[in-house]
C-alpha cells in the first residue's frame, strides 16, 4: 500500500467493487483515454494513489482494488485516508447485481463517517449506457432508497448524492464537475463572476473549464442543461484536435500533452496585469480564442483564461456585434480570476508559514 505523499491536502477517494469501472473512469476523465480502450485495461491489483489534479486545492484519485477489504485493520490505513478525504466517490456497476456493492457501501459510510463526518459521499450508478431510460431512473430510485434506509438505521446525518454515469458519454464528466465543485472554496466567487460576466455581455451560458479534463469548475447562475454543457465540452475536443493537427504549440508545451497529470489553475506570470492595471498587448495577443457558429443562430465562443483554463460561452449570434464589450468584460473577468487564485495561493502560503513550514 502506497502512502499518500501529501496527506494534509483534501482529495477524492474512488472506491467500489472490482470491475465496477474505477480504472476506466480515472483513465477517461483524468487521462483522456478513449472509452473503448478501457476494455483492455487490466483489473486494478494494487491500491494506487496518484495526483490527479494539483491546484489551489489538491485532489487525488485513490484507485482501490475491490478484492482488498479496506475496512480490515492493517490493510487500509482508514484513519489517515478517510480523515484527509474531501469526498468518497463510490462506483456501483448498474449492469451487475449490486447487492454486495451496497453492503460494502453501507460499511464504508459507517466507517468513514466515524473518522470524518465532513466527508462528502458521492455515489456513481455507473455503466448506465446499457440501461433504458426507465430502467436508469428505477435503478437510481431503488439504490437511493435502500441507502437512505440504511443510513437512517445507522442514525447518522449523511446525505449522499447520486449520479447516473457512463464513460461513453458526458455524464461522468458532468458528475465529476459537480463533485469537484463542492470542494472548491472559491466556487461562490467564481459563480458570481461568471454570472456578472454573462449578464453584462449578453451571454446565455458561460462555463469555466479545466482544459485537460473537460471538467467545468464553475458556471453562471442560469440553469445548467446537459445539452449546453455537452456542446461546450465538445468544442474543447474540436479545438484541441485542430490545434494538434494545424496549430503551433510553444516548445514548453511539448512536455504537457493532453495526458499530463493535472497541474492547473495557477496563473502564469505573464497573466499579470501591467502596473497601470491594463493588460499589456503581448498578453492579449497570446490568448487563444475561437468561435463556432451553430446552425440554430447560436455561437460558441471560447477564450483562454490561462494555459490550463478555458472560458466557453454560448450566445446568440446577434450579440456578437457587442464583441468589443465582451472582450473588455473578459479582460476584467480574467483579472479577477487571477486575483482570486493569487489570494488563495497567498492564504495557503501564509497558512504554511503559520504551521511552521
Ligand atoms: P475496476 O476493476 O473497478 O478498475 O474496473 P475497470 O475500470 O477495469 O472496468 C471493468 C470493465 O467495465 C471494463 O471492461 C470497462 O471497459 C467496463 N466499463 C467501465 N466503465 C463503463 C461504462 O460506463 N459502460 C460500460 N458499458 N462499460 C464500462
Amino acid at each position: 500500500f502506497e502512502s499518500n505523499p501529501d496527506s494534509n491536502t483534501p482529495h477524492l477517494l474512488l472506491l467500489g467493487l472490482r470491475r465496477s469501472g474505477k480504472s476506466s473512469i480515472q483513465k477517461v476523465v483524468f487521462a483522456k483515454m478513449p472509452p473503448n480502450d478501457t476494455l483492455y485495461l487490466g483489473t486494478t491489483t494494487k491500491t494506487d494513489a496518484r495526483p490527479a489534479i494539483k491546484s489551489f486545492i489538491d485532489l487525488q484519485i485513490w484507485d482501490c482494488p475491490g478484492q482488498i477489504d479496506y475496512l480490515e485493520e492493517g490493510v487500509f490505513d482508514a484513519q489517515n485516508i478517510f480523515a484527509n478525504a474531501g469526498a468518497i466517490v463510490y462506483v456501483i456497476d448498474a449492469q451487475d447485481d449490486f447487492t454486495d456493492s451496497l453492503i460494502r457501501l453501507q460499511s464504508t459510510i459507517e466507517h468513514a463517517y466515524k473518522i470524518n463526518p465532513e466527508i462528502n459521499f458521492e455515489i456513481l450508478i455507473h455503466k448506465v449506457d446499457g440501461l433504458s431510460d426507465d430502467n436508469k431512473q428505477g435503478t437510481l430510485d431503488m439504490i437511493s432508497q435502500q441507502v437512505s434506509e440504511e443510513i437512517a438505521e445507522m442514525g447518522i446525518p449523511v446525505e449522499p448524492s447520486y449520479y447516473l454515469t457512463s464513460i461513453y458519454d458526458h455524464s461522468v464528466f458532468e458528475a465529476f464537475s459537480k463533485i469537484i465543485q463542492k470542494l472548491l472554496p472559491q466556487l461562490g466567487t467564481l459563480e458570481n463572476l461568471l454570472t456578472a460576466f454573462a449578464e453584462k455581455s449578453g451571454i446565455e451560458k458561460a462555463y469555466l473549464f479545466d482544459t485537460l479534463t473537460k471538467i467545468y469548475i464553475a458556471t453562471d447562475a442560469s440553469p445548467v442543461d446537459m445539452q449546453s454543457y455537452e456542446i461546450c465540452s465538445d468544442m474543447i475536443d474540436v479545438i484541441i484536435d485542430f490545434e494538434c493537427i494545424y496549430g503551433k504549440r510553444p516548445p514548453e508545451m511539448d512536455e504537457a500533452p493532453m495526458v499530463a497529470p493535472m497541474q492547473y489553475m495557477m496563473p502564469q506570470d505573464d497573466d499579470q496585469p501591467a502596473e497601470d492595471g491594463l493588460y499589456n498587448q503581448s498578453v492579449v495577443e497570446s490568448e487563444g480564442s475561437s468561435l463556432i457558429r451553430l446552425s440554430n443562430g447560436m455561437v460558441l465562443y471560447l477564450r483562454e483564461v490561462n494555459r490550463l483554463l478555458l472560458l466557453i460561452c454560448l450566445l446568440r449570434s446577434d450579440n456578437l456585434e457587442k464583441r468589443g464589450l465582451i472582450d473588455y468584460n473578459f479582460q476584467c473577468f480574467k483579472k479577477a480570476i487571477v486575483e482570486i487564485f493569487e489570494v488563495t495561493k497567498g492564504a495557503r502560503q501564509a497558512h504554511r508559514i503559520d504551521d511552521g513550514m
